[in-house]
């Protein structure tokens, strides 16, 4: 993982909390009542129940999709191009913004590529265009081929990477080429929401960019490339997966959904643990699919993010606690 010259990026893992602005039947039911569960009580703090939580950093109803990616892209980006490999998650439960953040509304991706509302995943292309020349795009979970298929994560015993067999690899030139790739892909997830496991509560969506950067030795003329990894997930919803009514497979299915995500949290918790003491200790990447696909794009000196997504709703208390903590653990 990592490699490449340029700066070393700041060790740990960046955490952010996005509160999303209330929607209107929240708003609605609480005009009586306009205390919001959670609060923005600093720049990287937020204040529930009386307990006070601090991240990197707090963003809010005022924040734009434009401040998520100066606080969060456009670091990644630039870590990127220096050879390392980086990571963005979206984490919360469904409803809480996670798909706003990593993709915006489909509109604003489709119809017009200056939509305010556009996410981070098209802003981190657009910079990526405007510094780099080619770059392929690999689209993991296969929404670009969405024809019932058995995709293996494997193993290159050579060169130690992991990847999925079989799986579309489109080579893309502009924005808007990955634009379109994102569109597709997205709608191949919603309109195989009907098959259980497409629902986006029910899955996670990774979008891995791979970046090949080829430079000239002035003094020697020597050619180098360097190779590093985008990954842009937004993971399943991180509420309590409903037991209840639910047998064989989708029992299995909800195990793992909450199994997934906190092995997730665990080693996130590891990377951060190891990046601080500068100790090596194991890191359990083959827990899950999730962590095994992109072990080699988080270890080393790869750049995490996490942005854990919260609704201000009364009613989504307990689930807006459970986020923070889980985001405070990924500290
Ligand atoms: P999730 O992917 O976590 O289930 P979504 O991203 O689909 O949640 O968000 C739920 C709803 O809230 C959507 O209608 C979305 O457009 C809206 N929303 C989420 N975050 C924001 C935000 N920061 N500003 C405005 N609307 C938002
Ligand atoms: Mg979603």
């Amino acid at each position: 993982a990592g490699g490449g010259g340029g700066p070393a990026p700041d060790s740990g893992v960046q955490v952010v909390v996005r509160i999303r602005p209330p929607c209107r039947v929240e708003e609605e039911e609480d005009t009586r009542a306009p205390d919001y569960c959670v609060r923005k009580t600093a720049t990287n703090s937020v204040a529930i129940q009386g307990q006070d939580f601090t991240f990197d950093a707090v963003a809010d109803e005022v924040s734009t999709q434009e401040d998520i990616f100066k606080l969060v892209g456009l670091p990644l980006v630039e870590n990127c191009l220096s050879g390392f490999n980086s990571s963005i998650f979206a984490y919360g439960q469904t409803g809480s913004g996670k798909t706003y953040t990593m993709w915006g509304p489909l509109s604003a991706l489709s119809e017009d590529s200056t939509c305010s509302e556009r996410g981070l995943t098209p802003r981190v292309f657009e910079q990526l265009f405007s510094r780099i020349k080619e770059i392929y795009n690999e689209q993991i979970t296969d929404l670009l081929d969405p024809s019932p298929k058995s995709l293996q994560i494997r193993e290159d015993v050579r060169t130690a990477c992991v990847y999925v067999e079989s799986l579309t690899k489109e080579l893309v030139f502009t924005t808007k080429d990955v634009t379109q790739l994102l569109v597709k892909g997205l709608s191949n997830r919603r309109t195989g929401a009907t098959s259980a496991n497409a629902d986006s509560s029910r899955s996670h969506c990774v979008f891995t960019c791979v970046i090949k950067s080829e430079s000239k030795n002035l003094e020697d003329g020597s050619n180098s490339t360097r190779t590093s990894r985008i990954n842009l997930v937004d993971l399943a919803g991180s509420e309590r997966q409903k037991l209840t009514h639910a047998f064989g497979d989708r029992l299995k299915e909800a195990g793992n959904i909450n199994r997934s995500l906190s092995q997730l949290g665990n080693l996130i918790n590891i990377l951060a643990e190891i990046s601080q003491s500068g100790k090596q200790r194991h890191v359990p990447y083959r827990d899950s699919k999730l962590t095994f696909l992109l072990q080699e794009s988080l270890g080393g000196n790869a750049k995490l993010a996490m942005i854990c997504a919260v609704s201000p709703s009364q009613s989504c208390k307990s689930e807006t606690l459970s986020t923070l903590r889980f985001a405070q653990r990924a500290k």
